[in-house]
């Protein structure tokens, strides 16, 4: 099982710092594959995506995610955390498809979600998204999917892949309500590893001042000496 240095968190966040979600959540997966090709990255499905970013985050933070959410009745901040291996799901490949009305689709791949990211229309983007995945050769024209239609595909494939959609059952202790909220571990472990790297590159500069190490060395020590050293230096 892949997990990420202290090294690789820094180098993750450098590289997808400016980059669009779609783009880092294939950095993530190059991280959990590195012997495959961004190419060869973006047609995996995205709940394989999604399944081995769970657990690459699982194998670097561990299995524990703390996390919060505003109730969207009565606005209270609810802060809850949930054991990761609740939703550990196989990251192997299926070739899954479905067919509804004679229509025949492939489940959506990162690739699909990149050519659609700069589509700010939902509705648009989820009748370029069905084109892309529809497997007739019609889908060469562009089709029209009826609203109740695209209602029913996307239930077909949550049902067929859950992996590409994680839901958490919340309930508020404020007012009682209870939802359920998608959970997004891309950007989730992205947020993560974006404070991980900023906190790595602030105790570089303590002890590369107290010591004059380099960041490399600084980065390859385990986290134990390296909290050794900063506690001797504070
Ligand atoms: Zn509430």
């Amino acid at each position: 099982m892949p997990v990420l240095s202290a090294f690789e968190v820094v180098g993750l966040w450098e590289q997808g710092q400016n980059r669009h979600p779609v783009d880092r959540a294939l950095l993530l997966l190059g991280a959990f594959q590195p012997n495959e090709s961004y190419e060869q990255l973006a047609d995996w499905t995205v709940g394989q995506r999604d399944a081995a970013i769970l657990k690459l985050r699982m194998a670097t933070f561990g299995v524990l995610f703390n996390a919060y959410i505003d109730c969207p009745t009565c606005k209270e901040r609810l802060e809850f955390s949930f054991d990761g291996r609740t939703f550990q799901l196989s990251n192997d490949f299926e070739d899954l498809a479905i067919e509804i009305d004679g229509w025949r689709f492939r489940l959506p791949t990162t690739r699909d979600l990149a050519q659609i990211a700069n589509e700010r229309d939902l509705d648009i983007g989820m009748q370029r998204l069905l084109d892309l995945c529809c497997l007739q050769d019609e889908s060469q024209t562009k089709l029209e999917w009826s609203a109740a239609m695209v209602q029913l595909i996307e239930a077909r494939m949550e049902e067929v892949d859950p992996r590409a959609n994680i839901g958490l059952d919340l309930a508020c202790e404020a007012c009682g309500h209870t939802w359920q909220s998608a959970f997004d571990i891309c950007g989730f472990f992205w947020e993560e590893i974006e404070v991980r790297a900023k906190r790595l590159l602030h105790e570089v500069h303590v002890l590369a001042s107290a010591y004059g190490w380099s960041e490399r060395e600084v980065l390859t020590l385990s986290d134990q000496r390296r909290n050794f050293y900063l506690e001797m230096v504070s």
